[in-house]
């Protein structure tokens, strides 16, 4: 995955070199300041409406004042992060992009195999990389499908090197040291104690991270990654940034903060947020200038650890503020000192929280007053930072810039988790070994689910590495397939005579824990008074190729048979029951026409009139209207159509 360095200064220089000779020859009718695509992932269009009604949302409502705004704006199908970006970034759909799923399994691999949607080139360019091949200077900020390590890279790119070690609440224990720190930290008067702990991270040696800590009534505490080192000193109860020198990553580090232990006041502990590489590309000295001015990549969130307590709702708070600020400030610097084009940016915030804390319907676990009012709380802080942030970016606007914010999805509440796999298991079509892992050698098909969809393939002999579905056989198991999930009904005998059926979700419901047993109505009367139906089909789309759906994502990519599931269901790809009440509350996925999952889009610049844009519009269009923008011309491959054309 990583190039040599000196290879990627040399494709650097030539690339720049390709910028400046093309620069001059670009058209006349273009706007000559910035524009900038950011992306709030999550942020659908019905609750942009309602937090800009509670008052939550001021930036944004002003901003609907004066910007071009989409009421009837959707995204493609399936509704997910992944493919929406890439039809976003692309002006194409799935079918030709290949990015079907967030994971899905490719060609040639075994059935079980998966690849993530973000780490892929895209099969149709992305406008960042198309618009540069044309002469634009252009940047990416945590994009989604914005790796520069992939072939089509913006310009200038800052991306997200993944998660190299998960957080950790370390308990310290201290014990005396006598060594060249002693005499660093006070000349030897003082007794001064050490604490080591360990961080395990991924492909790379052990490291250890070494706190001190003076003796007497106002200890001082010093921290360090070297033992010949006292350190930087540092005050409890304050995040302080520790960087990391990995060979390969442009740059790595992580948030520590010292904490009392809340048993016992005496106890220093010490949390370890989430260890991140970043990856900073571009020609000249730009990664050592974001290294020198932001330091290493954030952690987005820390939801791990606020879940299991080792840090407060306010900790968790500040390290989403610091992320989403980071982002801000390093897209407004690319903007300033390098003056690109076009630059996209990204917010993960609102999505975060809407996946845990999206609580509203009585169908969900846990729906009861107190906690509705809590997760409300939660998703209100994230809306009210997402504000925080347009309201950045809308100051940072000059008179020559366009903006385009835009989402990706909105969510909807989720009750219930589905097992497409267990399914197949329970027709014979997937079979597992003695230790309950898939055995792939006697599988004939298996799913591979991402939010509220799932793609079933067939373990096609030829086609998948090591297949065994025989060619003339292959019709006949995606028939069967398509029967077991159509014919699926979930709650008939539930909604009849709930007492006397073993259903999964009854056992929950009656079990004697009290905490649910009061709180859980399911199926929610609305759920069944709307359908005017005792029964739900929760594989609500059953594609096939022969389907006209299907069409948009045709490709090699996608499964033979395609799954969507009805609104309230989410499919687990590892779930081990059937049919289950959801630990995830908020999810995508499914069929885009959903009010719930309608994202946003407000554009504002010169070029754009503002006032509602009421005609439809879908995520394809937003590319080939960006490079009307540029002034430069739609490639062949863009399904969409450009927007303000005709307004
Ligand atoms: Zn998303």
């Amino acid at each position: 995955m990583f190039k040599p360095i000196s290879m990627f200064i040399m494709i650097s220089i030539l690339c720049s070199m390709t910028i400046t000779t093309n620069h001059s020859s670009s058209k006349a009718t273009e706007t000559t300041g910035t524009i900038s695509v950011v992306s709030f992932d999550g942020l659908g269009y019905e609750d942009a409406q309602r937090y800009i009604g509670k008052g939550i949302m001021p930036n944004l409502e002003k901003f609907q004042q004066q910007a071009a705004y989409a009421t009837d704006f959707v995204t493609i199908t399936p509704s997910l992060t992944a493919p929406s970006h890439a039809a976003m970034s692309t002006g194409a759909g799935p079918s030709k992009t290949g990015i079907v799923s967030n994971h899905f399994h490719s060609l040639g691999e075994k059935v079980k195999d998966d690849q993530s949607g973000f780490a892929q080139t895209l099969g149709a360019t992305p406008i960042w990389k198309e618009a540069r091949n044309q002469g634009k200077i252009t940047a990416t900020v945590s994009f989604p499908d914005s790796n520069p390590e992939n072939a089509s890279a913006a310009t200038y790119a800052v991306y997200s090197g993944g998660t190299l070690a998960d957080s950790k609440l370390h308990n310290l224990k201290f014990s005396v040291v006598d060594d060249e720190r002693v005499e660093q930290i006070n000349a030897g008067s003082v007794k001064v104690e050490e604490a080591v702990i360990s961080l395990d991270i991924k492909k790379s040696p052990a490291k250890q991270l070494y706190i001190l800590r003076t003796d007497g009534k106002e200890p001082k505490y010093y921290i360090s990654m070297d033992r010949k080192d006292m350190g930087e000193e540092v005050s409890p109860n304050n995040w302080i940034a520790v960087a990391l020198n990995l060979h390969n990553f442009d740059s790595a580090g992580f948030y520590v903060k010292l904490k009392r232990s809340p048993e016992n006041n005496e106890e220093l502990q010490l949390f370890q947020g989430t260890v991140m590489g970043g990856l900073y590309r571009g020609p000249g000295k730009f990664a050592e200038e974001i290294q020198s001015e932001f330091g290493f990549y954030p952690a987005a969130d820390e939801i791990e650890a606020f879940k299991n307590g080792d840090i407060t709702r306010e900790e968790y708070e500040q390290v989403g503020e610091r992320f989403s600020n980071w982002v801000t400030d390093v897209s407004f610097y690319i903007k300033e000192n390098y003056r690109p084009d076009l630059l996209f940016y990204y917010y993960s915030v609102v999505d975060n929280e809407l996946h845990e804390f999206l609580l509203r319907e009585p169908a969900q676990p846990g729906y009861q007053l107190a906690n509705v009012l809590e997760k409300e709380e939660y998703v209100s802080w994230a809306f009210g930072q997402a504000d925080r942030a347009i309201g950045r970016i809308k100051n940072n606007q000059n008179p020559d810039d366009h903006v385009l914010i835009v989402s990706d999805h909105g969510l909807e509440p989720i009750h219930t988790r589905l097992s497409p796999n267990k399914e197949l298991e329970k027709a014979g079509l997937l079979v597992k070994d003695q230790e309950g892992n898939i055995d792939a050698s006697k599988t004939k098909a298996y799913a591979e689910a991402s939010g509220t969809i799932a793609h079933v393939y067939v373990n096609l002999k030829g086609r998948e590495k090591k297949g065994i579905v025989k060619e003339e056989e292959y019709e006949q198991v995606k028939k069967e397939i398509v029967s077991i999930f159509k014919d699926k009904t979930v709650f008939t005998a539930l909604s009849q005579n709930p007492k006397k059926v073993a259903h999964p979700i009854l056992r929950w419901l009656t079990s004697k824990n009290e905490k649910f047993n009061k709180v859980y109505m399911y199926p929610s009367l609305s759920v069944l008074s709307s359908e005017k139906q005792s029964e739900v089909y929760p594989y609500e789309t059953v594609w096939t190729e022969d389907q006209e759906g299907y069409a948009a994502l045709n490709n090699n990519n996608s499964g033979d048979v395609f799954l969507s599931a009805a609104p309230g269901f989410i499919m687990g790809k590892d779930a081990k029951i059937a049919v289950e009440p959801t630990q995830e509350l908020g999810s995508h996925g499914g069929n885009p026409e959903r009010s719930t999952l309608r994202p946003i889009l407000y554009a504002s610049g010169p070029m754009i009139p503002p006032g509602e844009m009421s005609e439809r519009i879908t995520m394809t269009d937003i590319a080939p209207s960006v490079y009307e923008l540029l002034g430069l011309g739609v490639p062949d491959f863009v399904e969409g159509k450009i927007i303000w054309s005709g307004r």
